[in-house]
């Protein structure tokens, strides 16, 4: 072992960031291994710098190590420059904590953030000289997945030995018990999936078979033998306020993408804009008390040395206490010179007093996402928000002194036409204009417009609906290129062959499984990071196994196709999103669910599950 030490601190004097790899930060954990039971590696497919900022990591970092019997380590995805270096050196890869090879550990977790992470995922099993086949796996670490990406477990159905469907902390040590058990028991692989997928939320795809239409359709998915549920159902957290929080950050010696206390106030939402798959996939609403809040803030800023807290969540101004939460975690720590963030701001004058309140210790950013151009396209999104809220709220701002303002929008979404694509670049000169009433003139005004390309997703109202064609969107992209000429206007856009793989991926079949393996097999790595993506082998891979990308990005869907997430029930009933595919298409909105039930079937899941009352 010391001598794999001794050759990873090599390599760390020629790497980019070595902080990468040297683990050993504050607040990380240092057990004894030989006195565990189980060692489990959390596997994050991308950078240290991405991965440590998200949350999922921090809460079951610190819940596993809760445990007397686990010593969970971490393992990121090393940069191409350490990726070389460790296969020229035979340097197999290994964790933060003790440097130990991933092939001798007992579970490996990896988290599905980003379907364009997936050939990472690949690469590190490559890379800890473990087969990438489930089938061709004995003997060899327990290989699970979850995240918000795994509620279509199909692409990854060859790889994986064992998906996690829904909340992690909730159903983490079921799983690592019945490991630790297996483990003492010598229990072979296939039988402990098959106890495996009599826990909730588990699914164990060597246990069900996908079978295809003639044009290519899914016929079923079924499990091959009996006792093995038929749906997955997902796992809640049904109290927020009960669940553990992880009262102790990793501090890392670099910087990271999200540098600061993460809170997490409340998880689910009630908006119901019809392209988002988290509003939909984490439903109910289930909030954290302020008080608990408070304690936590405490607890974080003690042992951390923090100077910002960000209170996370999918639209944190809708938490019911915001405004005195704000005010309370500004007055007890502005001394301390601690600022609090918000995420995500929703475009109206409520959310900018806010950030007019927090801006007093800390200066943050003014970021709104209209998300379509024209109020009819925001009537089918069922994002709503006006005009007037956007001038409203931009005003305010401008009175309090901000001069940039970031704007984000989508290309490519249902029913668009360019009138729609016209009204991006309208809202952007409208801001403007806000800006020239209360300043005088635009001196000192930047307005960024960022637009991304819009991935129908499963278990939205659009699972149905096809992409936008690649050309199309380039097409739109070029159109405010011209259209957002002058000094004061930038603007930005999300290179849509990217769009297009992540479609692809993200409502895929077993088949499309084989082209990641394909990708990777040609080099595919990193696919979400510009300088890495290769296009053309992505292609080649698809053609090499016979799968068209186009049927599955572009498809127009009749409402009886079965879909390759099928076997999942996350909650959310098809009926409840057929009935919001009609009502987009028709412009009609939905109101916000916090004030009135409009069925979506969440509350019939379990036993217990409560949605907001206000
Ligand atoms: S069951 Fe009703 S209140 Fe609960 S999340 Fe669904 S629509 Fe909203």
């Amino acid at each position: 072992m010391s001598d794999l030490k001794n050759k990873i601190d090599d390599l760390l004097m020629k790497v980019n960031k070595p902080a990468r790899y040297t683990g050993g930060e504050i607040n990380s954990v240092i057990k004894d291994a030989n006195k565990v039971k189980i060692r489990f590696a959390f596997a994050f497919p991308d950078v240290y710098e991405v991965g440590m900022s998200h949350l999922g990591l921090k809460i079951l970092y610190s819940l596993m190590n809760e445990r007397d019997d686990t010593y969970c380590e971490r393992v990121f995805a090393p940069w191409v420059d350490m990726e070389n270096l460790m296969r020229e050196k035979d340097v197999p890869l290994f964790s933060l904590e003790t440097k130990t090879p991933l092939n001798m550990f007992d579970v490996i977790g990896f988290t599905l953030q980003y379907e364009l992470s997936y050939t990472n995922i690949l690469n590190m099993l490559d890379l800890s000289k473990i087969p990438i086949r489930s089938k061709d796996r004995k003997g060899y670490p327990l290989i699970i997945a979850g995240g918000p990406c795994a509620v279509n477990p199909a692409p990854l159905s060859d790889v994986v030995d064992l998906f996690v469907i829904g909340d992690g902390e909730e159903i983490i040590n079921e799983i690592l018990d019945l490991v630790a058990s297996c483990k003492k028991d010598n229990v072979p692989k296939e039988d402990f999936l098959r106890r495996a997928s009599k826990i909730q939320g588990v699914y164990a795809p060597s246990l069900y078979v996908e079978t295809y239409n003639d044009d290519n359709t899914i016929k079923s998915i079924k499990p091959i033998e009996e006792g093995v549920p038929a749906v997955i159902k997902r796992r809640i957290v049904k109290d927020l306020d009960k669940t553990y929080h992880p009262d102790k950050q990793i501090v890392p010696f670099i910087n990271i993408v999200h540098d600061r206390i993460v809170l997490e106030v409340f998880r689910g939402c009630t908006r119901g804009c019809r392209f988002c798959q988290a509003g939909m996939i984490y439903r109910p609403v289930r909030e954290r008390s302020k008080e608990t809040l408070l304690k936590l803030a405490d607890k974080l800023i003690k042992s951390t040395g923090y100077e910002e807290i960000s209170l996370t969540s999918l639209s944190t101004c809708d938490y019911s206490q915001i405004e005195s939460l704000v005010y309370d975690l500004i007055e007890k720590y502005k001394d301390m010179g601690t600022g609090v963030a918000l995420p995500s701001t929703r475009i109206d004058a409520f959310s900018v007093n806010l950030l007019n309140e927090i801006q007093k210790v800390r200066k943050t950013g003014l970021t709104l996402a209209p998300e379509a151009g024209t109020q009819r396209l925001r009537d089918v999104i069922n994002k709503g928000v006006t005009e007037e809220d956007l001038v409203n709220s931009t005003k305010e701002a401008f009175k309090a002194g901000w001069k940039s303002v970031k704007l984000y929008f989508m290309l490519g979404l249902p029913t668009e036409t360019m009138e729609d694509v016209k009204g991006i670049s309208d809202l952007a000169h409208l801001v403007a204009d806000v800006y020239k009433d209360v300043n005088g003139s635009t001196k000192g005004l930047k307005i960024t417009v960022s637009t991304s390309t819009f991935v129908p997703k499963p278990f939205t109202p659009f699972q149905w609906y096809p992409q936008d064609d690649m050309d199309s969107i380039i097409n739109k992209q070029n159109y405010l290129k011209e259209l957002l000429r002058g000094k004061i206007f930038s603007y930005n856009w999300h290179e849509p062959n990217m769009s297009f793989l992540e479609a692809v991926i993200s409502k895929g079949d077993r088949k499309v499984g084989q082209a990641i393996i394909k990708a990777w097999e040609s080099g595919c790595k990193f696919d979400g990071w510009d300088e890495q993506f290769k296009f053309d082998k992505w292609l080649e891979a698809f053609e090499s196994v016979g799968v068209d990308p186009k049927f599955y990005a572009y498809k127009n869907r009749d409402f009886d196709e079965v879909f390759p997430w099928d076997i999942v029930d996350v909650g959310v009933r098809k009926d409840y999103l057929k009935r919001e595919y009609k009502k987009a298409i028709e412009g009609k909105l939905t109101g916000d669910c916090r004030l009135h039930c409009t069925g979506c079937g969440i509350k019939d899941l379990d036993e217990g599950v409560v949605c907001f009352e206000a």
